[in-house]
């Protein structure tokens, strides 16, 4: 593990330099408060820092404070060494967000141990840290398709209607449902139902727009936010996406099928609702089914 010193005193600097490297930490040195940060600054950083509290130009507090006014995801470990030991003194320096403190001169043994405390709160902010990441993938994409889900995918049509408002564009929504999709699971098997699921996605993934938005809604149901688009039958888009599942078959375990998808388009602008849209689009989507499912319908279209 990188540990950064800071440390102003030549001979102190390589006496730790020395005993670090001798307990198999990779040692990184700085001369003054300037030098660390600039250290600091740069990616794969040490996240253990070994700070001397009294140096020329910017000290260990000024290091510190600096430190804690960034906004990190996971902020450094930080263990000031300072000649300074009344109890003053250390209350200071600790508020100024130093993690913990050792005093000069220093006893090996101590400084190792808290040095393998501050590895250890190192590593379980990095665990935690990935326990958040994972929560958050987790409360976010559906586990089977990976692509949005419903609470997200809602969360970006309101996102994107605020955007339409603020750029005076127009937006639409596209309900889309695969088309007897019961008779795949019935006939397949849900493992394979599940296989062309994540086909059915991938197909609509690559002819959509890097700027559009894709989610599943239900089941066999799923959201398109076309942000920009005017949502009438003019426009490629909606027929490129139902031509796109339509046109190939989907090799899955139980063998080889065949999918398609209604879609009931909605046009929407900065002042529609979430609410208004999906109902719009829904009831074009029973029109596509109504009129023989595998097409697009457009809201006000006869
Ligand atoms: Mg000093």
């Amino acid at each position: 593990m990188k540990i950064l010193i800071a440390e102003d005193d030549l001979t102190s600097r390589l006496i730790l330099t020395a005993i670090l490297k001798k307990w198999e930490f990779d040692p990184v040195a700085a001369g003054d408060g300037g030098a660390a940060w600039e250290i600091l600054q740069q990616p794969d950083a040490p996240r253990l820092i070994l700070l001397d509290w009294n140096m020329p130009g910017l000290d260990g507090l000024a290091v510190c404070r600096r430190l804690r006014a960034c906004e990190s995801r996971n902020p450094p470990y930080v263990i000031l060494l300072t000649a300074r030991d009344e109890k003053g003194d250390i209350v200071q320096g600790l508020e100024a967000g130093a993690n913990d403190y050792v005093s000069k001169p220093y006893d090996n043994a101590e400084l190792k141990a808290r040095i393998r405390v501050g590895q250890r709160m190192l590593e379980l902010q990095s665990h935690l840290m990935e326990a958040r990441d994972a929560l958050v993938h987790q409360a976010t994409y559906d586990p089977l398709t990976e692509i949005l889900n419903r609470r997200a995918i809602l969360e970006r049509l309101t996102q994107e209607i605020s955007r339409a408002k603020r750029e005076g564009k127009s937006l639409s929504v596209g309900m889309c449902d695969i088309d007897h999709f019961k008779v795949v699971n019935d006939h397949y098997g849900h493992q394979a139902g599940d296989e062309a699921l994540i086909a059915f996605t991938r197909r609509i993934q690559n002819r959509l727009r890097d700027y559009d938005s894709f989610g599943r809604y239900g089941g066999e149901e799923f959201l398109v936010i076309a942000p920009g688009s005017l949502g009438h039958s003019g426009e490629s888009l909606y027929e490129r996406l139902r031509a796109g599942v339509a046109d190939a078959e989907i090799p899955t375990t139980a063998g080889t099928l065949s999918l398609t998808v209604s879609i009931g388009v909605a046009p929407g602008t900065g002042l529609s609702t979430v609410d208004a849209l999906l109902a719009v689009a829904d009831a074009a989507l029973y029109q596509a089914k109504a009129e023989g499912r595998n097409r697009v319908a457009y809201a006000g279209v006869p």
